[in-house]
């Protein structure tokens, strides 16, 4: 431990910003979208040429759920294959953005509601690295993911989230990757291009309640009835969208992108908050 103690604070020597690095939160849909050509990932590419570059990112992935809250503290996070059935191609994708050690340790300090624990074994999983291939497909901007504690309901997330919103002043992007609407198994993999109907009227209640920043009613998401539920039959790829909403500003605008939805119940809908 000797070593993490020598080590200085992300930010020390980093000068403050008067304004906050935007945020994102990327619908990453399937595991292919790191390979194949599509609209989405030209969005992604196209984002990452116009936002101004940070000086590092710190990913809620809702492929990485743990049972506490861990971030990841490695030098060299490795790039985590967690599919199946897909071709060898995307199991030969290696995404080699470095980690960075003070960010982990000072997203550590900077949270209080629980006790954050250093990780060096996970990495980035396709939540992170299927998308930030695109954004920065030189892999030169180093990246910290933040588990999601599986334990814990979605307000307890979202006011999480409020305690790391000073790393925005320092030039790191915090990035939610999940799907709004997102309910495997109903996928119909015939129909690439569509939403079912539900899919459609869901998307489009969260997408006003995220305009009107009506955070509390996304909170309690399952108070929204039906069509809700198909959309989240489980959390995980909820959550990392109340993260970025609860960072927002008062005054930062929204603009959605990528907002379809394919194979009948999976939305890419995406948000980048600036
Ligand atoms: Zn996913």
């Amino acid at each position: 431990m000797q070593r993490l103690n020598d080590l200085k604070n992300f930010s020390e020597g980093l000068p403050t910003q008067e304004k906050k690095t935007p945020l994102l939160f990327v619908g990453h849909g399937s595991p292919m979208n790191a390979i194949e050509e599509n609209e989405f990932n030209k969005k992604w590419e196209a984002l990452g040429n116009e936002i101004e570059k940070p000086t590092a990112i710190l990913c809620i992935s809702a492929h990485w759920e743990t049972n506490g809250t861990f971030v990841t503290a490695m030098e060299i996070p490795r790039t985590i294959h967690d599919f199946y059935g897909f071709p060898n191609e995307l199991f030969n994708v290696e995404y080699p953005a470095p980690g960075n050690v003070s960010l982990a340790l000072e997203t550590k300090q900077t949270i209080n509601k629980t006790e954050v624990m250093l990780d060096n074994e996970w990495g980035l999983d396709h939540g992170t690295w299927s998308v930030l291939k695109h954004f920065y497909p030189n892999a030169d901007v180093p990246v910290v993911q933040l588990s999601i504690d599986h334990n814990k309901p979605a307000k307890w997330h979202y006011e999480l989230a409020k305690e790391i919103s000073c790393l925005r002043n320092k030039g790191v992007l915090i990035m939610g990757s999940g799907n709004i609407v997102h309910n495997l198994s109903l996928v119909d993999w015939h129909n690439p291009n569509n939403g079912y109907d539900w899919a459609i009227n869901i998307s489009e209640k969260f997408k006003s309640l995220i305009e009107e920043n009506n955070h509390e009613e996304l909170i309690n998401y399952s108070n929204l009835g039906k069509e809700a539920q198909l959309a989240i039959p489980t959390p995980e790829h909820f959550l990392p969208l109340l993260y970025v909403l609860a960072l927002k500003g008062k005054d930062e605008t929204i603009n959605f992108f990528n907002d379809s939805i394919v194979m009948g119940s999976l939305s890419m809908t995406s948000l980048l908050i600036s």
